[in-house]
């Protein structure tokens, strides 16, 4: 008997051998000799000689751990660790190496690639949250906006972002991977909560910066956030040093910044 190969393991096989290397999530698939490698799309330049070739009952322990041994709660985040490289034989293989290190995002890849599904907007899943994340569906539109900006940041999340908020379109794929995102994740959601929840409750103050204080002000954001904490878990957002925390900080002040992007 002939064992079920996955379609969508064999149309990402497809592509990759057809058009080229693919970054897929925090992954390079590129092909080789009778097979694909994957690999950290950091190490994309890397010949494979220095990288540690990893096992396919390895690559799970690999994924959840970042390179600080902090536990990494959103797979497709670009902190995954690299120096290794694994090498699938075939399409099933390849199938397999994909759950262990980014699960659920093969199934999504080709649901969008077939178009059969559909995003789920951000109002229709805020409005259908209960209990302690009950009042994120009272954001306002540009508050959700800010939210979506910083939470689904590149610096975050190698996944782009397909459901909408307010008007605005799905997020472009730039930085990002062809990895879609269909719904907001438990990260969102409690970056969404606590945004939320700041916005109705902390006071207000007013401050007057010059110029020269946002240029100083953007290099800060830019020196937090190539260097973060790693004494912070990535789904505290209670912490003020998140960088989640931070992105949406600098969000709120992106129109008098000086970059503006
Ligand atoms: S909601 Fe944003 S951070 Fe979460 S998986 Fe989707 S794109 Fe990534």
């Amino acid at each position: 008997m002939t064992a079920f190969v996955s379609p969508a393991a064999i149309a990402l096989w497809g592509k990759v051998v057809s058009s080229g290397p693919v970054a897929f999530g925090p992954i390079l698939l590129s092909g080789d000799t009778g097979g694909l490698c994957l690999r950290q799309r950091q190490d994309q330049s890397a010949v494979p000689a220095p990288l540690r070739s990893v096992p396919l009952d390895g690559l799970r322990a690999l994924s959840q751990s970042d390179a600080s041994g902090r536990f990494r709660p959103n797979k497709a985040s670009p902190n995954l660790v690299g120096g290794w490289i694994h090498f699938a034989a075939d399409a099933s293989a390849l199938d397999a190496a994909l759950e262990a290190l980014l699960p659920g995002g093969l199934e999504d890849w080709y649901s969008v690639e077939k178009g059969s599904t559909r995003p789920i907007p951000w109002q229709q899943y805020a409005d259908r949250q209960t209990g302690m994340y009950r009042h994120v569906a009272a954001m306002n539109d540009p508050e959700a906006e800010e939210v979506a900006r910083a939470g689904c940041h590149s610096r975050c999340c190698t996944r782009r972002r397909m459901w909408t908020v307010g008007e605005n379109p799905p997020e472009i794929a730039d930085g990002k991977s062809c990895v879609p995102c269909l719904e907001p994740c438990a990260l969102l959601l409690e970056l969404a909560r606590r945004a939320q929840k700041t916005n109705t409750a902390d006071e207000r103050s007013q401050i007057v910066l010059t110029e020269t204080d946002l240029v100083t002000l953007d290099t800060l954001f830019g020196m937090a956030l190539d260097n973060p904490d790693v004494s912070l878990r990535e789904g505290d957002m209670s912490a003020p040093g998140n960088p989640r925390r931070i992105l949406l900080l600098r969000e709120k002040l992106l129109p008098w910044l000086p970059a503006k992007t």
